[in-house]
């Protein structure tokens, strides 16, 4: 140990779990050197950046074996204390490189070391004292008026170039406004607000009322709210409502919705109610974009922040309340590299500002659900549609020994030409994109697999090819079986554009509309075929999971959903209940103007106890009946997971790491905890590796941490061997 000089404790963006002490820079005793600022250092044989985790007086590393680091590369810190706090935790909760979780929440301008100020344009604004007193007084000061009557219709302030147009001189005039506080002088460096016409706040009703006031009375602590509400019973206008008192205390709200593309709905809704900054956080955006919004909300200059999954590590200088929208859905759960859940941390933040989250959906997922019986989380419900449409009526058709067209029932048909002829739009909805997922010999059985997976490759007509949806993988349709010689080939199953071409078929002077990854593959194209879809120049629409989110089409009368079975044949243990949250939230598309609405569900299994519970009495029906499984079933909630994923080009290797992992472990097998694996997954080879799991699973979350705690240790001792990529997952969503 020496002690004596500062030690700067520095994250490098690199896949190690420490952080690497250094000594402030040439010429520097490290006076004003703070946490949270960015250093350029020596590591190995580069240059990187990095980002100051602590500051210690000591160093387990001798003095003279210590390196300076090059430069400091801010003043004022990028990262503020609580952020780093909770970057810090995210890297212990999830046994994740530090380093690697700082680079996640840093813009890539910033990691690459650019400025991080933000500058532009200077602009003045009013400020509140000014807006409230803009009418009455300042009568002796008729410019000082004029210029703050100017101002009050431009709340994202007004620059110089704007203001040298006007007739006067108005910097006196400012200054005048300027010293009695009506306006203030800021910097306006990259974001506007929109200044369309504001939308108008609705009254809220009873059941809407009621949660608000459940939310806005505890806006000074922390609260975990679950608000689980049907589609369409108004979850965004509570949203609005609690967002708009939070911004009149001056404090931020931030947003996380599943997907903007497929959210533009409520973006734009919070755009037309707030005139103000707000910032969208997405992957369309430039890195300056990024950069700006990031920086302007971290200065409290942007009221709203809506953002995907990684916009949870936003800065924010005055938070006020964090809204997860959809928060069952699994996209806030990051499926690579640092495999984070958006929405847990979102809870972890806004305990550590002492702040409200409200997590929203109509269909909650089970962990948040079991959190409720818990105590953990409150839960808030809307059970009826706000404006009073009805949800719709279901009627599940037995498929089994019927005849099935192009994937479609007699019945189904049947009531796609009533609800048709009654100038309803018709929503058909099937999770399987391309023509068919199985080309098959009908002489001998063999079948079109990837050479790549373990997995049949889906035949793509307009493509003219056979497509492996796993590993992206094509090759051209054979024109006989390689093994039998038979010419026989032929189309197992239905995906998307086998609907489509046999509905074009049948109902040929119908206008039909495709929506699926196939089709919206361009920028824009989505955004065009929705329009499309609103006004009503399609009466069929087809779909895949895309048409299941976030988008209302107020004109569909009946939805059909292709194939509910893939939901209730899975090996997944989570199948079902994604299978109930889509079949409610592809119903919740339709029938809102008022216009009931019916969902036909075609299935090989109608009396499947947890199907028939779901549509007989509801999501939360259900909810309770498939938690109870879970814990017969010693599955999540009920208990805690982690998988450590290997792969290799040869299975050996990857086997052999996760044996002599699981030989390593000290930790396990004791009494509620268990170790399972090495083994394959389900499809064990794709793109062209093998994969091993070995999966933790435990009672308690604690014993599941210390074991990760010392897998780490394992981790550091192993010699790493190019033969094997492995991943820990902590929480999984998908065991595939
Ligand atoms: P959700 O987010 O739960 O799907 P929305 O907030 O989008 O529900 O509300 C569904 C529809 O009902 C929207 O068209 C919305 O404008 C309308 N709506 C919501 N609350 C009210 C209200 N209090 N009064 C009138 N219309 C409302
Ligand atoms: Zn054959
Ligand atoms: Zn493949």
């Amino acid at each position: 140990m020496m002690s004596g000089s500062l030690i700067l404790q520095v994250a490098v963006p690199f896949p190690l779990y420490d952080t690497f002490d250094y000594l402030p820079p040439p010429g520097s005793t490290g006076a004003g050197i703070k946490v949270g600022m960015r250093v350029r250092v020596n590591f190995g044989r580069r240059q990187v950046i990095g980002v100051i985790m602590g500051l210690n007086d000591q160093s387990r590393v001798a003095q003279n074996r210590l390196k300076r680091v090059v430069e400091v590369l801010d003043s004022v810190p990028v990262l503020e204390q609580k952020l780093l706090q909770l970057l810090r935790w995210s890297s212990a909760y999830y046994h994740f490189p530090i380093g690697e979780v700082v680079s996640t929440a840093l813009p890539k301008r910033l990691r690459q070391g650019q400025k991080a100020v933000v500058d532009g344009e200077v602009v003045w604004r009013i400020t509140d004292p000014g807006r409230l007193i803009v009418s009455d007084q300042l009568k002796r000061a008729p410019k000082q008026l004029a210029l703050l009557q100017l101002l009050n219709k431009s709340p994202a302030g007004l620059g110089g170039a704007v203001l040298n147009q006007l007739q006067y001189h108005w910097r006196p005039a400012m200054k005048g406004l300027s010293q009695k506080g009506l306006v203030q002088k800021t910097n306006r460096p990259c974001l506007v607000p929109d200044h369309g016409p504001a939308d108008h706040a609705p009254q809220l009703n009873g059941q809407q009322s009621y949660v608000v006031n459940a939310v806005s009375s505890r806006l000074e602590e922390f609260t975990a709210f679950l608000l689980a509400g049907v589609t369409g019973s108004g979850k965004t206008e509570v949203y609005l409502n609690l967002a708009d008192q939070i911004l009149k205390k001056g404090r931020q709200v931030l947003v996380l919705v599943p997907e903007i593309g497929l959210t533009p709905q409520l973006v734009s809704r919070f755009r037309r109610r707030f005139p103000l900054p707000l910032a969208v956080l997405h992957s369309g955006l430039s890195d300056s974009q990024r950069h700006c919004a990031w920086y302007m909300a971290g200065l409290g200059e942007v009221g709203v922040v809506i953002g995907t999954r990684s916009a949870v590590f936003t800065p924010l200088a005055r938070p006020g309340l964090i809204i997860v929208d959809e928060e069952h859905d699994a996209s806030f759960k990051q499926q690579e590299g640092f495999r984070y859940n958006a929405r847990d941390i979102s809870v972890y933040r806004a305990r550590q500002y002492g702040i409200p989250v409200l997590l929203g959906s109509a269909t909650p997922s089970l962990e948040s659900l079991r959190n409720v019986q818990l105590h953990r989380y409150r839960l808030l419900k809307l059970r009826e549609r706000a404006g009073g449409a009805s949800l719709p009526g279901f009627e599940v058709i037995d498929i089994r020994s019927r005849k099935i067209e192009d994937g479609v029932s007699k019945p189904l048909f049947e009531e796609m030409y009533r609800h048709l002829e009654a100038d309803g739009q018709v929503l058909l909805f099937l999770n399987r994109r391309g023509f068919a997922p199985v080309l098959i010999c009908h002489q001998c059985g063999w079948a079109v697999s990837c050479e790549r997976c373990d997995a049949f490759m889906t035949v793509h007509v307009a493509h003219r090819s056979l497509r492996c949806h796993h590993c992206g993988a094509q090759r051209s349709r054979p024109q006989s079986c390689p093994d039998c010689g038979s010419l026989d080939l032929r189309e197992l199953g239905a995906g998307t554009e086998r609907l489509e071409q046999g509905l074009r078929q049948r109902f040929n002077d119908t206008s039909i509309i495709r929506i699926d990854r196939d089709t919206t593959r361009r920028r824009g194209e989505m955004q065009t075929k929705l329009e499309q879809i609103h006004r009503g120049e399609h009466r069929i629409l087809i779909g895949t999971q895309m048409l299941s989110k976030g988008h209302d089409f107020p004109e569909v009368t009946l939805v059909g959903i292709i194939n509910v079975d893939y939901g209730l044949y899975s090996t997944d243990f989570r199948a079902t209940e994604r299978m109930a949250q889509l079949i409610v939230q592809v119903a919740g598309r339709a029938g809102r103007a008022g216009k009931p609405g019916k969902v036909i569900l075609q299935t090989h299994q109608p009396e499947h106890p947890l199907l028939q519970l779901l549509l007989s009495r509801g999501y939360e029906a259900f909810g309770e009946a498939a938690l109870q499984d879970r814990r017969c079933a010693d599955l999540p909630p009920y208990r805690h997971m982690a998988l450590l994923r290997a792969e290799g080009a040869q299975p050996h290797a990857p086997q052999a790491f996760l044996e002599q992992v699981r030989s390593s472990t000290t930790k396990a097998p004791c009494k509620g905890l268990n170790i399972l694996g090495p083994a394959p997954p389900p499809m064990e080879r794709r793109s062209g590796m093998y994969r091993v799991h070995l999966l933790a699973i435990a009672e308690r979350r604690g014993p599941l941490m210390e074991l990760l705690d010392e897998w780490i240790i394992i981790f550091k001792s192993m010699r790493s061997t190019r033969k094997v990529r492995w991943s820990l997952d902590v929480d999984p969503i998908d065991l595939s």
